[in-house]
């Protein structure tokens, strides 16, 4: 991230059981907030460069991964391509995306106009994750 931008915060790590093919390792999960001129596609396109040189092959969809770099928002300015969408269509249900979300900005709202802290208090994704590293 740091070769694209400004680091401005950044989760600690959270461990979760796998989501969507369960029939693999747990996953680790974490949010920063990066500071960057890059607009949308080219800051896809630089993700998808680090993944494939951090050695993400292509398996099946929601299947093991060296790296899934994703962009769950942009300044605040929806867009919705079909090989971009922004914010991220999923993160609203998922805890490893929503959990430490909440550590970098409590009160990010999320596409129902709900703060992330207010869908975390009802609870329901406390088993899904697990925080394993605080500073990396
Ligand atoms: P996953 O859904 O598990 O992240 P991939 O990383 O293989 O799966 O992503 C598949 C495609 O999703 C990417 O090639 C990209 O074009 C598209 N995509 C759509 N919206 C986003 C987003 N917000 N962040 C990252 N990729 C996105
Ligand atoms: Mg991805």
């Amino acid at each position: 991230m740091r070769k694209i931008g400004e680091v401005r915060t950044q989760s600690p790590v959270y461990e979760t059981e796998p989501w969507g093919d369960a029939d693999q390792a747990a996953f680790l999960n974490a949010v920063v907030v990066l500071e960057s001129s890059l607009r949308p596609f080219r800051l896809l396109r630089k993700l998808k460069r680090f993944e494939l040189e951090l050695g993400r092959l292509r398996t099946r969809r929601w299947g093991p991964r060296v790296i899934d770099l994703d962009i769950l928002d942009w300044q605040g300015e929806p867009l919705s391509t079909s090989v971009l969408t922004i914010p991220h269509p999923l993160m609203e249900e998922r805890g490893f995306v929503l959990r430490p979300l909440c550590d970098v900005d409590k009160e990010f709202k999320l596409p129902s106009g709900k703060t992330v802290f207010d869908i975390l208090r009802t609870g329901s994704f406390d088993k899904q994750v697990q925080r394993v590293i605080e500073n990396w």
